[in-house]
This record gives structure tokens, C-alpha cells and sequence, in this order.
């Protein structure tokens, strides 16, 4: 007799391990299964978000972000410090533990909430049956109500510049250099290129960020994108754009890069080169040719906008289906899929999901941008507060960039808040928050923030969308 579960969950990423939870807390009989083995040969859980994603990344990026102040800027504080040096493996190490920490976490969640996990590959049978093959080639068939499919994405691979993990690594082998390359190559300037290539260019590689693309950051907001630009490169981050790489080949633990930009072919050699040209859904022996679940032409699982797949009871979620591919993305979608299967209403708001670029200074938006509203013809009202005019951010010494509120000309209510700057994500989130209460800009100018207080240039770019911030001169209207 196969066991019978009201929900499995294949996948235990943000996604999956979030909606196994909610969906064993709204009372229902829930399995979870993955196949993912961490450092130690033992099964993970966290998906690529705990264990080669969002958090050891930060947590690289606060580390090298922590010797970059001490050498750099302790002793505008009055800090001698002696020479600085920086230990390397410590620091993966460190890195290392928090993964550890965060992933027996989530295992220990998954516990007490009563989840059965499963340990191996998950695979859909027609009929909503889900066969489950252990590591040692043995399997069994289980039998659900309701499947619900997280498998995640994984790095896209490029025929000129193939992956060896040594040389030539991908988002998660650059999460596990053991020193400083000296000279450090990036393939594509998104995201997680430009977060990696920040960790290693403040511990003193000589970073180049090939970028095939002319603009820098087109999902940016225009004006917050411009100012990364300048900034990232005035901290040494060398960005070419226009510059499509065309092949590479390694020699004596170097990697030539050949790219063809608007002058021309050119080449760059490279002790390590990092690929971060995007991620691509996995689906790789999830879906049997009978289960019935259809993929849409970028190879995605085809969902509707509460995450239905073409087979009634089969939902999927997260990087393996359409739209941003973020963590947070991922276990709200995991969390609504969990209500609507206990038969409650939920949906998710598609609109207002905050994205953020851990670089320094961060760079974040919710909403809708300058371009995308000038594009759709909506009237608009713009109000700018730079971080310069900020008593928090001149005590922290941390002065670059600004807070950027953009409101319907006609109705005040906000449609997007852009930030560049110290806490950037943080920020952000109050505007998702007034945003998601529909609030205008003069509510949120209406409204008492903590001084001093970072915040205070959220409050102040409101005040400054009908021209009455306070402490800056306003623009003419
Ligand atoms: C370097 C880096 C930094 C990032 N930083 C951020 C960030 O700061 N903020 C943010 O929001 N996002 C970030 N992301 C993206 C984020 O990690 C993903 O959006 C998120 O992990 C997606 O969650 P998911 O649950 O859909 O899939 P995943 O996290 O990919 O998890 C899918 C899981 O399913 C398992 N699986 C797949 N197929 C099967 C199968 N057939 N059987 C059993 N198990 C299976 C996999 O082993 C994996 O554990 C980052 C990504 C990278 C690579």
C-alpha cells in the first residue's frame, strides 16, 4: 500500500519548504521531498536560497563589506587598526556555518510541523501519484491530493565560456574561492554578477564585468540605474557594456576572455571568471510524458496567475515558473498555493514585489519605474531626497545615492519607490508597505518618522513630489 498525503511538495527551496509548512499548518497531510546533498554529503534543505544563493552571498558580501570599512574607512572615525589583512578561508568558513545553521533550521521547522520528508529525486505520475527515488536507486510511489512542484532553477550554461568550477566557475563556485583572484572576470552584469564581483573587488581583485548588453540594468529604474553605474565604477567595479564574449580558453590556471564590443574583437585574461548570465527553471525528469503538466515556450511550467498548472490539484511555484525569480517570490506564492489547497482565498500581489541588489550602496525598488510609466503615458509627480542631505547617513558616513517617490499625477497614490543607498532594502519595504495600502504621497509626508533616522528619506522624497521637502531646496515645479 502507497502512503497517501493531502499535499507533496517537490522541492525544498524557499518555495517548497515554506508551502510544505503552511500547508501542514492549515491541517493537512503534507510530504516534502529533495534531493539536494550539501557539503557534507547530507541532504539540505533551503534550496538554492540557503545554500548557494541569497544568504551565503550576503553573507560574503558583509564580510568583505566589513574589511573594506576597516580599510578603508576607520580612520575617518579615528580607528587605527594596524595592518588589515584578510583570511579567506575563515571567511568561506563562516559563510559555510551560517548555511549550516540556517538549512538545520528549516529541517527542524519542517519536524515540528509534522512535514514528512522524503529524501530523493520527486518525479509527477500521471494521476497525481509522485514516485520518489532514494540516492541508493530504490523507489516507491506515493499517492496526494494536491502536488505542488518547486524545483527551483539552476545557473544558464554558455557554449563560449563552459563551467569547470575551478577556473571558470558559476554563481556557486564563486561562493568558494579560497583567495583573492588577482584579476577576476564576470560574464553579465546582472544581480548576482554584480553582487559576486563586489565581494571580490573589496577584497582587492581587479574586477571587469562584461556586460552583453548596451544599457546597465534596464529593469532599473533609469535615474537609480545611472547612479549605480557611477558609483560601482568609482569603486573600481570595470564595467564594459556592449561586450558579448564569444569564447574563452584556459591555460595554466588562466582563462582568456575573447568579447566583441562596438570597436571591435578584443580579449581579456583572467584568474577566475564567474558566468552570471541568468537561471533557468529545472525540469529535468520532474514531469512523466503522461503527467499532463505542460511547460510554456521559455521552458517554465505553465501556471495561471494563482499557480495552477494545466492539471487540476498540480501547482507549481517559484524559479520553475514565470516571473521574478526571488526568494520571497517564491514562498509567497508557496503560502498562497497552501490556502487556496485548504479551500481559503488568497492570491498574491504581483505588483508590489520588492527587488534589491545587495551591492553597496544597495540599490531597490517596488512598483513601477519612471520609464515604465512615462511608456504607459501615466502622468506622473517625482520627489527626490539624496542620502547627502541626511543627518543618519552623514553620521554613518555613508552619503551615496537617494530615495526616489514616484506618484499618478492625478491621484497623488504612490507607484513606485527607488532607492539607492545605504538600507536600501529596508526602505523599500515601507514603501511596499504604504503602496500595498494604496496610500498617496501626502499621506506618507503626513506621516512622523523616527529622527535621525534613514527613513526620514523616504518621508522627505514624499514631501518632495508636490516640492515640500524640507531639507533639500525643491525643484521647480
Ligand atoms: C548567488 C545568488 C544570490 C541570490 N540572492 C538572492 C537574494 O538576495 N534575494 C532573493 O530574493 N533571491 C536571491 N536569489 C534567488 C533565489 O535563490 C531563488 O529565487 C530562490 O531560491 C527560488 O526558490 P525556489 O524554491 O523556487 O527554488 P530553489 O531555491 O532553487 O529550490 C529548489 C529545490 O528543489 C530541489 N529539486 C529540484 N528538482 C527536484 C526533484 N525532482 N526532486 C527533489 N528535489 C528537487 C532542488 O534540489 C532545490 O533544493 C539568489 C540566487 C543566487 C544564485
Amino acid at each position: 500500500m502507497s502512503q497517501k498525503f493531502d499535499v507533496i511538495v517537490i522541492g525544498a527551496g524557499p518555495g517548497g519548504y515554506v508551502a510544505a509548512i503552511k500547508s501542514a499548518q492549515l491541517g493537512l497531510k503534507t510530504a516534502l521531498i529533495e534531493k539536494y546533498k550539501g557539503k557534507e554529503g547530507k541532504t539540505a534543505l533551503g534550496g538554492t536560497c540557503l545554500n548557494v544563493g541569497c544568504i551565503p552571498s550576503k553573507a560574503l558580501l558583509d564580510s568583505s563589506y566589513k574589511f573594506h570599512e576597516a580599510h578603508e574607512s576607520f580612520k575617518l572615525h579615528g580607528i587605527s587598526t594596524g595592518e588589515v589583512a584578510i583570511d579567506v578561508p575563515t571567511m568561506i568558513a563562516r559563510k559555510d556555518q551560517i548555511v549550516r545553521n540556517l538549512t538545520g533550521g528549516v529541517a527542524s521547522l519542517i519536524k515540528a510541523n509534522g512535514v514528512t520528508l522524503f529524501e530523493g529525486h520527486g518525479k509527477l505520475l500521471a494521476g497525481k501519484k509522485v514516485e520518489v527515488t532514494a540516492a541508493d536507486g530504490s523507489s516507491q510511489v506515493l499517492d496526494t491530493e494536491n502536488v505542488i512542484l518547486a524545483s527551483g532553477s539552476k545557473p544558464v550554461e554558455i557554449p563560449p565560456a563552459p563551467v569547470d568550477q575551478d577556473v571558470i566557475v558559476d554563481s556557486t563556485g564563486a561562493l568558494d574561492f579560497q583567495n583573492v583572484p588577482g584579476k577576476l572576470g564576470v560574464i553579465g552584469a546582472g544581480v548576482i554578477g554584480l553582487e559576486l564581483g563586489s565581494v571580490w573587488a573589496r577584497l582587492g581583485a581587479e574586477v571587469t564585468v562584461l556586460e552583453a548588453m548596451d544599457k546597465f540594468l534596464p529593469a532599473v529604474d533609469e535615474q537609480v540605474a545611472k547612479e549605480a553605474q557611477k558609483i560601482l565604477t568609482k569603486q573600481g567595479l570595470k564595467i564594459l557594456l556592449g561586450a558579448r564574449v564569444t569564447g574563452t580558453e584556459v591555460k595554466n590556471k588562466q582563462v582568456t576572455v575573447k568579447f566583441v564590443d562596438a570597436e571591435g574583437e578584443k580579449s581579456q585574461a583572467f584568474d577566475k571568471l564567474i558566468v552570471a548570465v541568468g537561471r533557468r527553471p529545472v525540469t529535468t525528469d520532474l514531469l512523466a510524458a503522461d503527467s499532463g503538466v505542460t511547460l510554456d515556450e521559455r521552458g517554465f511550467i505553465y501556471v495561471d496567475d494563482y499557480c495552477a498548472t494545466s492539471v487540476p490539484g498540480v501547482y507549481a511555484i517559484g524559479d520553475v515558473v514565470r516571473g521574478a525569480m526571488l526568494a520571497h517570490k517564491a514562498s509567497e506564492e508557496g503560502v498562497v498555493v497552501a490556502e487556496r489547497i485548504a479551500g481559503h482565498k488568497a492570491q498574491m500581489n504581483y505588483d508590489l514585489i520588492p527587488a534589491v541588489i545587495y551591492t553597496h550602496p544597495e540599490i531597490a525598488g517596488v512598483g513601477k519605474t519612471e520609464q515604465a510609466l512615462k511608456a504607459e503615458g501615466v502622468a506622473i509627480n517625482v520627489g527626490v531626497f539624496p542620502f547627502a542631505a541626511s543627518g543618519r547617513a552623514m553620521a554613518a558616513n555613508d552619503t551615496a545615492g537617494f530615495v526616489k517617490v514616484i506618484a499618478d499625477a492625478k491621484t497623488d497614490r504612490v507607484l513606485g519607490v527607488h532607492v539607492i543607498g545605504p538600507s536600501a532594502a529596508e526602505l523599500v519595504q515601507q514603501g511596499a508597505i504604504a503602496m500595498e495600502f494604496g496610500t498617496s504621497a501626502e499621506d506618507l509626508g503626513m506621516m512622523v518618522f523616527a529622527h535621525p533616522a534613514l527613513s526620514e528619506a523616504l518621508h522627505e522624497a514624499a514631501l518632495a513630489v508636490s516640492g515640500h521637502a524640507i531639507h533639500v531646496a525643491n525643484r521647480k515645479k
